[in-house]
């Protein structure tokens, strides 16, 4: 015989739940789904365990009819219920993910999963992110935001987390530990430390003791949850002498394949910028230790000037609200200018975003008279630019016009529809679309999601290769979920002399610091002030937007 480890009374009341919300999603009998429903809330209170209950004995709990009765067994004797799994075959993973998430029940998946064509929870934080919901009925503002605040945490509490939704939490926990272990020495490492734009916790290195730490962070939480966590996120301590905290910071800080190359003996040091003194090495920050070439670079005194944040001198690749936007055009370039920047390009959506309120032809005419508007207002230089992000149709054409197309200053050309392709298909639309003489920018490049959606596959060094042949920018998107081109690619790109574009893709106006995240992964990759389009100066970028027409 099989053996089945005996279910629990929550493992089975659990069923009985998902079972009611799977077909509810199905618009399934609401008779049926409230007498699951009900035998969920009565079987997680039974106190002595269903498998070992007799039919008879079944049947006397409350709300538990014959039907019922009868899947418990099912359950108890198979680990089964086939009604259950009919009903999760026909439901993609991802949707069964969201029923997961506390306060998001079926009403609100199939809306999602009807209306917006979301399928999984990262889908989902984007369309918060972009303002999808706001236009639903039954959904407000609020209601985004709260969604969006527990997608955050979503992922945070489920083994990974992107790195913008950790980092604050990391450096909080980082103050209080060196607060209460102030004699020691305490570091954040790891994944963080080397700005990964995936985490899967927050590491810490010490040299208090480790029984200690963790008796202290277990304080700061107020449930008990099964790994070290804080805030949801989980924490690993690392506990080191004094002697070696540079040198297994510096082990701890850097990828497989530099390690490897840099082949330094494991030997005490305090602090890791006496690794690189000794080593005859320049130091290398941590996110940029990735891979040998680095190590040559460093020892060779040839290490690239990586890119920051003050280098971010203008903001691509902008929403308003003549799309999808949540702020006007005049509250999103005013805010840009007041953060510093010197110039803002303005990319709502193309007429074939018909779910983002594309703007057909005269609504960007009229955008064009605002923004003539806005720059006049102006008497510092600030500049918006007249862009689009434009789609990239099925067969790689563009939704408007060659002509209509010419006349806006930046083209940010992206593909939004129709994102199951095989690799010859997408090489092949992305390549007509970089072809067109009237795109500048190539928007996200894989249209992935990390955590959530792998994105359609493209041969990355052919697609590069047509952007270094046709003068074509490929964009860095910095939204946290996407980092799309992955960074990895950056140093092909670099290498044919293809500039990247660090692009907030703001729906909100603040989200234009969503660039931050970009230069994260940026320096990592090498990238430096000169290879980036928008490290441009005010009148070095009118320059460009010049070429452009010529
Ligand atoms: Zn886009
Ligand atoms: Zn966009």
């Amino acid at each position: 015989m099989l053996y089945l480890p005996a279910m629990s009374n929550k493992e089975i009341a659990r069923k009985f739940n998902l079972l009611g919300k799977v077909m509810e999603l199905h618009d399934e009998n609401p008779f049926k789904i409230r007498s699951y429903t009900s035998a969920y809330a009565s079987l997680r209170k039974v106190s002595s365990p269903l498998v070992e209950m007799t039919e008879e004995q079944l049947g006397e709990i409350k709300g538990v009819g014959k039907a019922i009765v009868g899947k418990i067994i099912e359950l108890r004797d198979t680990g089964n219920m086939a009604t259950l799994q009919r009903y999760v075959d026909i439901t993609p993973a991802g949707i069964l993910e969201m029923l997961q998430i506390r306060g998001f029940g079926p009403k609100k998946v199939k809306v999602m999963w009807n209306q917006l064509n979301i399928t999984t929870p990262g889908e989902l934080l984007l369309a918060c992110q972009e303002n999808r919901l706001v236009a639903l009925k039954g959904f407000g503002m609020k209601t985004q935001k709260a969604l969006q605040e527990q997608l955050e945490f979503y992922f945070a509490s489920h083994g990974q987390s992107h790195y913008a939704y950790i980092i604050d939490e990391a450096n909080e926990l980082l103050g209080l530990l060196q607060d209460r272990f102030a004699q020691d020495l305490v570091e954040i490492t790891g994944e963080i430390r080397r700005r990964m734009p995936v985490v899967s916790a927050i590491e810490i290195l010490t040299t208090a003791s480790e029984e200690e730490m963790e008796a202290f962070i277990m304080e700061l939480t107020e449930d008990a949850p099964e790994v070290l966590s804080f805030k949801g996120f989980a924490v690993e301590i690392t506990q080191v002498e004094e002697e070696y905290f540079g040198m297994e910071q510096f082990e701890k800080s850097a990828s497989k394949e530099f390690l490897e190359a840099a082949d330094i003996e494991y030997e005490p040091y305090e602090e890791e910028e006496s690794i690189f003194l000794e080593w005859d090495m320049a130091y290398i920050d941590p996110e940029y230790r990735e891979s040998a070439i680095a190590v040559d670079q460093a020892k060779s005194g040839t290490l690239p000037e990586l890119i920051t944040n003050d280098d971010m001198l203008g903001v691509v690749h902008n929403h308003s609200t003549y799309s999808d936007g949540l702020h006007t055009l005049r509250e999103m370039s005013d805010y840009t200018r007041d953060n510093g920047f010197q110039y803002l390009v303005m990319s709502d959506h193309s007429k074939a975003a018909f779910y983002a309120d594309g703007l057909k032809e005269d609504q960007v005419i009229a955008q064009w008279a605002e923004i003539d508007e806005i720059n006049a207002s102006y008497d510092d230089g600030f500049r918006v630019y007249k862009g689009i992000e434009a789609d990239i149709l099925n067969d790689g054409s563009m939704d408007y016009g060659d002509d209509f197309l010419s006349q806006f200053e930046v083209v940010v050309a992206s593909v939004h529809s129709q994102l199951n392709m095989d690799m010859d298909k997408a090489n092949r639309r992305l390549i007509k679309a970089i072809e067109n003489p009237h795109t500048h920018i190539l928007g996200h490049m894989t249209g992935r999601l990390l955590l959530s959606r792998a994105g359609y596959p493209v041969d990355h060094e052919l697609i590069i290769d047509a952007c270094a042949a046709n003068g074509m920018i490929i964009e860095l998107n910095a939204n946290p979920q996407r980092l799309d081109m992955d960074w990895t690619w950056i140093p092909s790109a670099l290498e044919k002399g293809v500039m990247i574009s660090i692009n907030p893709d703001a729906h909100v106006r603040e989200s234009i610091h969503y660039m931050q995240y970009g230069v994260n992964v940026a320096r990592k990759a090498g990238l430096t002030k000169n290879q980036c389009l928008n490290s441009k100066s005010a009148s070095e970028f009118a320059l460009w937007v010049d070429s452009l027409k010529g």
